[in-house]
């Protein structure tokens, strides 16, 4: 731990110094609106200042995107291909720094953050391999006419991200984006803005030209709400909540923005009887209590059968209260602090809310400490599906516990809820996966498997979960735009 502070107080020297700026077309700026404060969520303490972004800051980035755009649209695949190879290889150079300033900037930890910065670089590198072949069109033949389609990246494009795995999270759009063609206008998260930094200088290091990725910090109110309304902008790539999905796409509208949600989740895991009960109770622990369960595809929602319930609950209980709570920065530490004190206030009212709407607390439900915004993961059981805790997007390591009996029943409480982003099942009898995860009401679901990210497979969700996928060839579609042309034969 002290080695990993000694460290991180070395990465950010330079933060404190200058601040975060904004990057323009290859320059930094200061923004319009003066600065806000970044602070820690492990003590409360101001990391530095960040440019706020206003109107102007955005159509300056948006105007940059849009000059860099035709070069880098015309690059040669190979040549761009190339670029986003060394950007890879970049972040993994850079990738202690990045997990370092991303746990002390989010509260999440090192055991997961390192692997984060890891998955930023295999984005890049996935979609760099998907240059050449983006454009590939096809050839349908008719009576009359030899048709031919062809892909064009759509134009510069508006990058929005929240704050959880934020780096990561940038990477996962940004990557897609500049193999399509497109040049980018990124507007990261408020309360986590330094790995966004990182990212633009060592895209810039590693040859990416001046202006084909531009970063404007600041509020979603003011700058965000510049990016989606501005005209040189053709489309809006956004990962937040969702009433925030809904305002961007009001924003939008006028400009009649293409636009991709990825949104919030309350998202089941159904555990049978018939299930390989250990590894069950592993990949639940995990998809809640991993990344401070500030994660949108965290199986929130246990529905576990009657006959099973008592003994996976009690299992459940002992290994939470076994969970370490802890500085972000040491590797044994498995929750760290939650993201920003409206965060923390916001997860820790659920623990009322629960009581008052009679469930129990089985484990945590309280905080830790005064120094940073630290909670016991916490497990609300005797709960039902009506409740707000099995309804509401908490966002924190908070599970809560539903009994089901059969099968149908299993079924009509996962998908009563107004999200629809993942869903986990666990089973043994193959007849009952087919027929459960045809009628599950998620974009993506995984059976007797935690979440593990394939890159080519299409990421997104459906209900309020979001709209448009990620992931292959579906970030090309969104990215870029079908042209057809008919030749007469
Ligand atoms: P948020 O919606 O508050 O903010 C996300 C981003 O939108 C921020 O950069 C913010 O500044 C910006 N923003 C806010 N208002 C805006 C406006 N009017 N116009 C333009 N931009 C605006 O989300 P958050 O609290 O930062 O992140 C947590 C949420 O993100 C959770 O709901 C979580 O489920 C969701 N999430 C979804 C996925 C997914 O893939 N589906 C992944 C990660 C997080």
């Amino acid at each position: 731990l002290e080695q990993n502070i000694e460290k991180l107080s070395g990465y950010l020297k330079r933060f404190k110094e200058t601040g975060i700026l904004n990057r323009i077309a290859g320059e930094d700026y200061a923004g319009g609106s003066g600065t806000f404060e970044t602070t820690s969520p492990v003590d409360k303490s101001v990391i530095c200042h960040v440019a706020q972004g206003t109107a102007d800051d955005i159509d300056a980035a948006a105007k940059s995107a849009a000059a860099a755009f035709p070069a880098w649209r015309d690059m040669p695949a190979t040549e761009r291909r190339k670029i986003l190879l060394n950007v890879a290889a970049a972040i993994e150079e850079r990738a202690e720094e990045i997990a370092l300033c991303e746990c002390w900037d989010t509260g999440q930890t090192l055991r997961f953050m390192s692997k984060a910065a890891l998955r930023g670089a295999e984005n890049f590198r996935y979609f760099a391999d998907q240059v050449v072949q983006a454009r590939d069109g096809q050839h349908l033949q008719s009576p009359t006419l030899m048709n031919i389609t062809t892909r064009k990246p759509i134009g510069p494009v508006g990058v929005i991200t929240p704050w959880n795995t934020p780096f990561m999270l940038s990477t996962w759009k940004i990557a897609p984006a500049l193999a399509a063609g497109c040049t980018v206008v990124h507007k990261p998260a408020e309360a986590s803005p330094l790995t966004a930094r990182l990212l633009v200088e060592i895209a810039e290091d590693a040859g990416l030209p001046p202006g084909v990725l531009n970063t404007v910090n600041g509020f979603g109110e003011e700058a965000g709400k510049a990016l989606t309304e501005h005209k040189a902008i053709k489309a809006i790539a956004f990962v937040g909540e969702s009433r925030t999905g809904s305002i961007i796409t009001k924003q939008g509208a006028d400009t009649l923005k293409r636009m991709h949600l990825e949104l919030g989740g309350k998202n089941p895991v159904i555990v049978f009887a018939d299930a390989d009960l250990e590894r069950a109770l592993d990949a639940v622990i995990f998809m809640i209590y991993s990344i401070n369960g500030e994660r949108c595809t965290s199986s929130s929602r246990l529905l576990v059968q009657d006959s099973i319930r008592t003994e996976f609950e009690a299992k459940l209980v002992e290994r939470v209260n076994n969970i370490k709570v802890g500085h972000p920065l040491d590797p044994a530490t498995e929750v760290g602090p939650l993201v920003t004190q409206e965060h923390f206030y916001k997860v820790t009212s659920y623990f009322d809310i629960a009581r008052d709407d009679g469930a129990t607390i089985a484990a945590g439900g309280v905080t830790v400490g005064e120094e940073g915004y630290f909670v016991r993961p916490t497990l609300f059981t005797n709960a039902t599906n009506d409740m707000r805790i099995a309804q509401e997007e908490i966002f924190g390591p908070v599970l809560t516990s539903i009994p089901f009996s059969t099968e149908e029943e299993a079924l009509q409480l996962a998908n009563d809820t107004d999200y629809g982003l993942t869903g986990y099942l666990w089973t043994n009898d193959l007849t009952r996966a087919l027929r459960f995860t045809d009628s599950l009401e998620a974009g993506m679901i995984w059976v007797n498997s935690e979440n593990v990210r394939h890159l080519p497979t299409p990421f997104g969700g459906v209900k309020s979960s979001g709209i448009g996928r990620d992931g292959g060839d579906w970030s090309f579609e969104f990215y870029m735009e079908q042209k057809h042309v008919g030749f007469a034969t």
